[in-house]
């Protein structure tokens, strides 16, 4: 029988489970021996042979080896022998495609490296203990403790279920939650959808609402994921960033400009009468060389490479794309508790309200102070733990601080011997109270309620309200975080009792003071962010007094900014936000609803908007955000499910780290264009225009390949090592649709590939023109020259595209990959020109000191022009 219509008991039996203590560890390692671990079988990844069929059908490498071919047939007829030629161009071909295998390779591990970051832990009773394990480590019989935000780790049957409801869109596609019910009976024989069997939990799903307890049935690839879960991975990798896909149409775009200089070159040769099978050779390479193979390889590895360092400061990135919406972030929304504050809570002043008396909470506590917080706090969900003589606390902050502070009286479990727990009505960020039922000793009972003072305001009917407005007030001017604790009595437990029931009537009882310090990081990284243009909100559920005096502090809440709570944004209009939006820094009383109408209203003012949450009901907002932000230590599984990135450390500061990183992205992607463009069309305008002067051919097809792979290929790899040189945190953040050009890059690669093919015409009139240490003019002394010089120059290039200082203000400990590679890469050239044996391969010949004189001249001229220009307008070479 389908697991999902047995009943518990046959569930309990069937995997011999004791529901009050879970498996034994023999019973584990016994399951695990029998049913294995909880994880997908490994993806399949693409084998080698078929990633090296895929890198062929790149249309550079094609026409590479059309052109191999054509070289081939035509050495054949013509019977010289010269199959040097193409060979190399096989040779590159290989070299390239085994290149770009295993650079792409590396990128891919590391990012799979981060998703192990990103495990999943799953809470199950083991041994009688609850214990946090590895989701991996689930096995089959184990019984999971499923709490409100829990992400399921494997597929259960439920055994015990409190107004569950999950979210199983993953499997079902169905976005409401589904209410689940452990008892439900399913009647006919017929099949029940999953999305009907509501006895079961499901791997891969979500628990919004409730918590519950349930037999692991079913692990790894057993799972109803673990069926659908190859179809998933291979969704999940071809995706593109934004930026992948704009290079991806950039380089198409290059592929056409490319193959119409092409097609031009060969209708001026014809014309000239040139050999050929000579003139098709050096149009095809040129259509090659001006195509930026290495460039879509190197920004994979660039954005590899920045998930990793932020990674290292506390971030995990858990969709590529947000690395880049990062970049263009300028406005941060932040929650309060936790993110800005360090939420070790305190707590500091208690009022009791008969007495009216307000007690400083220190060391000792009074009798009044004893009284609120007593009763304050019994109705939490703290666990104390004791080991060797201290005490350690499990729960929310605010609940410990409570605890905490009657502890030094008396114990949490002595008072709850004495007020046995009836009854729970857990705390949610939007309802922002909580609501526990007592048995009182002497018959009878006690609801607690505790939460937002103006929420319980309202309920409240006996009591000094008007004494208690104050105090709440005076407590938030303190930036203290207040607690209202009221109580009802009653006798008799109605049969089906409500939430009203228990909350209505109410007795104010005492407020509670709580204080929450800032983060020492979180001002001077508010600040950070300021002067890099991003503005920082707070969004809060807390207090409008609390949350101001707050932001004040840490720079948040500046002369002129404006404060609103959520009962006021609810009396405003679309338009109104809108025109107001930018005036609000801190929005206190807020429900995670009304998040999204904050994100919406600044998105239609143009803005990317980075938001932080971590509770279940942030979910929404954190997809509707342009970089959605969860917490890695106090967040929900859903939240996190639900965001981009994930703070380890949940600290606002590794936000403003994180945004820098992004920038630098951009950058690196730019510098890698720059470098690689320039190089590229220097190569065509060098072609054309000498063979518009009736020059012959510059520069053979081989040349512009060993360019394009070893001179511009080493150091263009390194770029993506390249570090910020550039302090990308005193500029304002990039707009959200920038161009790839903009700012002056389109300018920038033109002016270096005009002074590239200024130089190397130069050395092509002097190879083919001036008598040289005794050596006679010729078009191979030309060619030989023109490959020297448009080598060398992109080589030494790289130096000058770093920074728009000049090249001299960069340390080689910025990047030692970068400048040792140009080394590797000129030293290569100087050896292929200067070796006898190499010498005819290339198309080179022996030149005279004379000749490298000139060579080093014109190699250094570009770079000496560019460093002048640099002195007199820096801002010419922005980065
Ligand atoms: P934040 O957005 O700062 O994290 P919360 O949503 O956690 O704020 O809390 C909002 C308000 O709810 C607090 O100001 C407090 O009055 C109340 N509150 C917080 N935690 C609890 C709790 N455990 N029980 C009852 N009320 C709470
Ligand atoms: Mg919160």
């Amino acid at each position: 029988m389908a697991v999902y219509r047995e009943g518990i008991e046959e569930t309990i039996e069937a995997h011999q489970v004791n529901i009050e203590t879970g498996l034994s560890s023999e019973q584990v390692i016994k399951s695990r021996e029998e049913f294995g671990s909880n994880v997908f079988v490994a993806d399949k990844r693409v084998p080698l042979w078929r990633k090296i069929l895929i890198s062929l059908q790149d249309v550079a490498t094609i026409i590479l080896l059309i052109a191999a071919v054509i070289s081939f047939v035509s050495t054949y007829i013509e019977g010289t022998g010269h199959y040097f030629e193409s060979l190399l161009i096989i040779g590159i071909v290989i070299i390239n495609s085994i290149l770009s295998i295993v650079q792409e390779g590396r990128a891919e591990d590391s990012l799979a490296s981060l998703q192990n970051l990103n495990r999943m832990q799953a809470k199950v009773l083991r041994d009688g203990e609850k214990v946090l394990i590895d989701a991996d480590d689930v096995v089959v019989g184990d019984l999971l403790v499923i709490e409100n935000g829990a992400a399921i780790p494997a597929d259960g049957r439920l055994i015990k279920a409190v107004e569950l409801q999950a979210e199983e869109s993953a499997l079902t596609g169905e976005s409401l939650p589904v209410e689940k019910n452990e008892k439900a009976t399913f009647e006919s024989d017929d099949d029940v959808s999953l999305g009907e069997r509501i006895t079961m939990v499901y791997r891969g799903t979500t628990i919004v609402n409730g918590h519950a307890r349930a037999i692991v049935t079913a692990i790894g690839m057993q799972t109803e994921m673990g069926t659908i879960a190859g179809l998933l991975n291979s969704e999940a990798q071809n995706s593109l960033t934004p930026l992948q896909r704009r290079l991806v149409q950039l380089g198409k775009n290059i592929s056409w400009v490319a193959i119409i200089s092409a097609i031009f070159v060969m209708g001026l040769g014809v014309i000239q009468g040139m050999d050929l099978k000579h003139i098709f050779l050096i149009a095809i390479s040129l259509a090659v060389a001006v195509v930026p193979e290495t460039l879509a390889v190197i920004v994979t590895m660039t954005l590899a490479l920045s998930v990793q360092t932020i990674a290292k400061k506390h971030a995990i990135i858990r969709r590529l794309p947000a690395v880049e919406t990062l970049g263009t972030t300028n406005v941060i929304a932040s929650d309060k508790t936790g993110t800005l504050t360090q939420n070790v809570m305190t707590v500091r002043q208690v009022w009791h309200d008969e007495q009216n008396h307000l007690s400083d909470v220190d060391e000792n506590l009074d009798e009044p102070a004893v009284d609120v917080l007593s009763l304050a706090a019994i109705s939490t969900n703290v666990e104390v733990n004791i080991s060797d003589e201290k005490k350690t606390y499990a729960g929310l902050p605010t609940e410990v601080a409570l605890v905490r502070a009657i502890e030094t009286i008396t114990s949490r479990e002595e008072l709850l011997r004495q007020y046995p727990l009836v009854e729970q009505i857990p705390f949610n960020s939007t309802k922002k109270r909580m609501t526990t039922v007592h048995e009182l000793p002497d018959g009878g009972y006690i609801a607690i309620t505790k939460g937002a003072f103006d929420v319980l305001l309202p309920m409240i009917k006996h009591g000094n309200s008007e004494r208690a407005e104050e105090v709440n007030t005076s407590f938030g001017r303190r930036a203290l975080r207040v607690l209202a604790i009221a109580k009802r009595i009653f006798d008799v437990m109605p049969e089906s009792p409500t939430q009203e029931f228990y909350e209505q009537d109410l007795t104010l009882v005492g407020l509670v003071g709580i204080i929450d310090p800032p983060r020492p990081e979180s001002a001077p990284a508010v600040e950070k962010a300021r002067l890099a243009g991003v503005k920082t909100i707070m969004i809060t559920g807390d207090h409008v007094e609390t949350a101001s005096a707050i932001a004040r502090e840490i720079g948040i809440l500046r002369s002129g900014d404006l404060t609103i709570t959520g009962s006021e944004l609810a009396k405003l209009s679309d338009q109104e936000l809108d025109k107001h939006i930018k005036d609000y820094t801190v929005y206190a009383r807020v429900t995670p609803t009304d998040k999204i109408r904050i994100i919406k209203s600044w998105q239609r003012q143009d803005a990317t908007i980075a938001m932080t949450g971590d509770g279940v009901n942030d979910a929404p907002a954190l997809k509707a955000a342009d970089v959605g932000i969860s917490m890695g230590e106090t967040g929900t599984d859903v939240a996190r499910e639900a965001s981009d990135i994930i703070l380890t450390d949940d600290n606002f500061a590794t936000i403003i780290n994180a945004i820098s990183e992004g920038r630098g992205v951009y950058i690196k992607v730019r510098k890698t264009i720059n470098f690689l463009l320039s190089a590229n069309i220097s190569e065509i305008l060098v072609i054309f225009i000498a063979m518009l002067l009736g020059w012959g051919s510059p520069l053979l097809a081989v040349h512009l390949l060993f360019i394009n792979l070893v001179s511009d290929g080493l150091p263009g790899f390194a770029l993506s090592r390249e570090p910020m040189l550039t302090n990308v945190m005193n500029q304002p953040p990039m707009a959200k649709h920038v161009k790839l050009f903009a700012q002056g890059l389109g300018r920038q690669i033109g002016l270096n590939a005009g002074l590239f093919a200024i130089v190397t015409l130069v050395a092509i009139w002097v190879g083919q023109n001036a008598v040289i240490g005794g050596l006679n003019p010729n078009e191979q002394i030309g060619q030989t020259m023109a490959f020297t010089v448009l080598s060398l120059t992109s080589i030494i290039h790289v130096l000058n595209i770093r920074s728009e200082k000049t090249l001299f203000s960069i340390k080689y400990s910025a990047n030692p990959s970068l400048v040792n590679m140009a080394f590797l890469a000129a030293i290569i050239t100087l050896v292929i020109t200067l070796l006898p044996v190499t010498q005819p391969l290339f198309g080179l010949t022996m030149i005279s000191l004379g000749h490298w004189a000139i060579i080093a001249i014109l190699s250094l001229m570009p770079t000496i022009v560019i460093e002048f220009l640099k002195y007199i307008r820096p801002s010419l070479f922005r980065v």
